[in-house]
């Protein structure tokens, strides 16, 4: 399987790296190709602005979406944009590993999907009417590929749980895990969290290690978080409802998209 993982740490010596080395490792012994993106090593650019547009007319008013589809479609998308898609299509198998700042990406994770994720690319795909509202949440460019994170936070575990302070770590990984993997398609696999993280001492990283490991060896063969396919029936075009009485009794919020919740 080709693999691509994204790190987002500014730090390569970082406990986020050893994890990348870790996974890496694994991951080649496996016999999985596997590519990595260091985008601080990259030297990645975290904003969207008028210099990812080299076409768009001097002085014209910047519309990121009109200008990113019409970049993409003329194939005129900035080298690194470019050259981050095609490692999107190369790998079967997608890893965002990043520490969790103020409960989501940081900043320059953020970034490279709002610039790598081009309109024609992860959205405004598919033929979008009253019928369909184009392909996406769960088919789209990238269906048929699966995608995971590695998360490490700094909260303990009961912070995260279903009644902690921080709220349940599902609802706030659902923006990423729904809203920016299932979106564009890919299948998307339970997230490794490592809680606690800044108190993690050698004999914590060697259980650590050990748990990573046995995820990447069961990378192919775990199943999916059963998010709900739009087009699959569940919802109602074009309000995008999801029809009344799917859900398990009490169910809402997030866990409304989850198929057996
Ligand atoms: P590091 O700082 O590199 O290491 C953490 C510990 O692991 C160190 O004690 C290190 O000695 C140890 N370690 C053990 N083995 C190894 C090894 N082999 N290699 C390297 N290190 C090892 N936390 C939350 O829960 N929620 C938040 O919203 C949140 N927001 C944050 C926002 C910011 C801006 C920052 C800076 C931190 C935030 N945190 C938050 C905490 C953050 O999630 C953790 O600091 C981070 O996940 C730790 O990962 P790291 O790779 O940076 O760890």
């Amino acid at each position: 399987m080709n693999i691509l993982i994204v790190f987002a740490h500014p730090e390569r010596r970082s406990l986020c790296g050893a994890l990348r080395d870790v996974a890496v490792a694994s991951l080649e012994e496996r016999g999985h190709a596997v590519a990595v993106s260091d985008l601080h090593a990259m030297g990645w650019k975290a904003t969207v602005d008028q210099a990812d547009f080299p076409g768009l007319a001097p002085g014209a008013r910047l519309q990121v979406a009109a200008a990113s589809g019409e970049a993409f479609g003329a194939g005129a998308l900035t080298a690194d944009v470019v050259a981050e898609q095609e490692k999107l299509l190369w790998a079967d198998q997608l890893i965002l590993l990043f520490p969790l700042w103020w409960f989501g990406l940081p900043a320059i994770l953020k970034g490279w999907v709002d610039r790598v994720y081009a309109y024609g690319f992860a959205y405004g795909v598919g033929e979008h009417s009253d019928r369909r509202w184009g392909d996406r949440y769960g088919e789209g460019r990238l269906a048929g590929k699966r995608a995971m994170l590695i998360v490490t936070a700094g909260g303990w575990e009961e912070h995260y749980a279903e009644r902690g302070i921080n709220g349940p770590i599902d609802d706030l990984l659902f923006p990423i895990q729904h809203g920016i993997l299932y979106y564009p398609g890919y299948a998307v696999l339970p997230p490794f969290v490592v809680y606690q993280a800044d108190r993690l001492d050698a004999g914590g990283f060697a259980t650590v290690a050990e748990r990573l490991r046995e995820r990447m060896a069961t990378l192919t063969t775990t199943p999916p978080v059963p998010f709900r396919q739009q087009n699959g029936g569940d919802y109602r075009i074009p309000s995008m409802q999801l029809r009344s009485g799917l859900e398990a009794p009490g169910a809402t919020g997030f866990a409304l998209h989850r198929a057996g919740d």
